[in-house]
């Protein structure tokens, strides 16, 4: 095996450098746990943005792909799989009993969103293209995702990007009301937003954004990239509030740590991508289809909502006593297992602190802790972090103002 060095040589010769990476090789994970190529053991408590909901190489979750894989990796979306129908069915029986369109990330979950949006709409010949997005938002790197994700560090140096998008604070309906007209096609919003800081759209909100797209014939749709496959303790995050989307975007979780990405949409909606006008080679290939499978099968059998809820609830509850005994945590927020804990300053040092002392953990928006273990975290293990983080925050000074 290649040692730290050899590996960050290559990258340095031949990847092209658009990651701020870590010092560090990655080469084993079990559940909760990571190891680097120098043998170090770390707690991962942000399971690579929430990709790996149930752990890294969950048994049956290797095993559902092994056997996949020795069947069939492969085929165009020109045959029938298996595989991808069973994760639809998952995908609607769990939600709103949609129709699922397959894709490979949370980007091109929201493009398929956006496509169907304007298809939709012409399709029922109102001329209308424009979609309202929120400030702090985030929905992917693609152009019509940076064009959505209000905030400037994103589009910087790639203009013109695609007309048509507004931007509302979020949980401001009077904006919303301000910026909606006659052109207007959707509201897109995260029911929690992740990286623009664990912001948590109220519910009341969100019932008058449901309210308003009823009423002016809009579709309402949710990125549920982050939130969605039991991230919020409820199998999606729009079912937190109750506010039921026309359309959800997913990705992350959805895969297990397979590259997946899915948009869902009411079946009256759906009916709009007809043959020809959207399409992904990879999408919903066996492979991942499978890992999706298992994923869901193991949220399930193992009872994943409940402990998210149960240890979400917990963690919570912990960082609000590290709250009381130290100015350094403002504020704590967040739903199940997406909880974000504001700092009252940059947290770049508290993270490289906690790594150090092997807990991985991630900072957002500058400020603001971000925790999104994997659904079945153990309390022992969370005691365990919150030991490391605890040591870190009291050996942390205050920056100077
Ligand atoms: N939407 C949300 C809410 C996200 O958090 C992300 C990624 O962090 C994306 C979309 C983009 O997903 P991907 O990186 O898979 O394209």
């Amino acid at each position: 095996m290649a040692s730290t060095q050899e590996v960050i040589e290559l990258y340095n010769k031949y990847v092209i450098a658009n990651y701020k990476r870590l010092p560090l090789v990655a080469v084993k994970g079990d559940g909760a746990f990571l190891w680097d190529a120098d043998g170090k053991r770390y707690i991962d408590l942000f399971a690579g943005w929430a990709v790996t909901g149930v752990g890294h190489c969950h048994p049956r979750l290797v095993e559902a792909i092994a056997r996949q894989a020795a069947t069939l990796i492969y085929m165009p979306n020109t045959w029938h799989i298996e595989p991808q129908a069973r994760l639809a069915e998952w995908i609607a029986t769990t939600g709103f009993g949609g129709k699922t369109f397959f894709c490979n990330s949370g980007a091109e979950a929201n493009e398929a969103a956006i496509k169907l949006a304007r298809i939709h709409a012409s399709a029922k010949g109102k001329g209308r293209y424009k979609f309202i997005t929120f400030e702090n938002g985030f929905h992917g790197r693609t152009f019509a995702a940076i064009t959505a994700t209000a905030q400037p560090k994103y589009q910087e140096g790639f203009r013109p990007l695609v007309p048509g998008f507004m931007y509302a604070p979020l949980n401001d309906m009077a904006e919303v009301e301000r910026l909606v007209d006659e052109e207007t096609c959707a509201i897109l919003v995260e029911p929690i937003q992740g990286e623009g800081g664990i912001n948590v759209a109220t519910v009341e909100w969100l019932r008058g954004l449901r309210e308003m797209c009823d009423q002016r014939g809009m579709l309402l749709v949710f990125d549920e990239v982050q939130t969605g496959v039991g991230r919020c303790g409820t199998w999606w995050g729009y079912q937190v509030p109750g506010v039921v989307p026309d359309i959800m975007t997913m990705a992350k979780q959805l895969g297990g740590g397979t590259a997946i990405g899915a948009m869902c949409a009411k079946p009256e909606v759906a009916a709009s991508l007809v043959p020809g006008t959207h399409a992904s080679t990879f999408g919903g290939n066996p492979l991942a289809a499978a890992a999706g499978c298992a994923v869901f099968q193991i949220i399930k059998d193992e009872n994943l909502l409940e402990n998210a809820q149960q240890m979400g609830a917990y963690l919570r509850q912990r960082l609000l006593e590290l709250k009381q005994e130290t100015p350094l945590i403002t504020e704590v927020r967040g739903t199940g297992l997406m909880i974000g804990a504001e700092l009252a300053q940059n947290g770049s040092d508290l993270v490289s602190q906690c790594l150090a002392k092997g807990l991985y953990i991630n900072c957002t928006h500058d400020t603001v802790l971000r925790i999104m273990p994997p659904l079945n975290i153990t309390r022992e293990v969370i005691d365990e972090a919150l030991a490391i983080l605890t040591d870190v925050l009291r050996s942390l000074k205050p920056a100077a103002k």
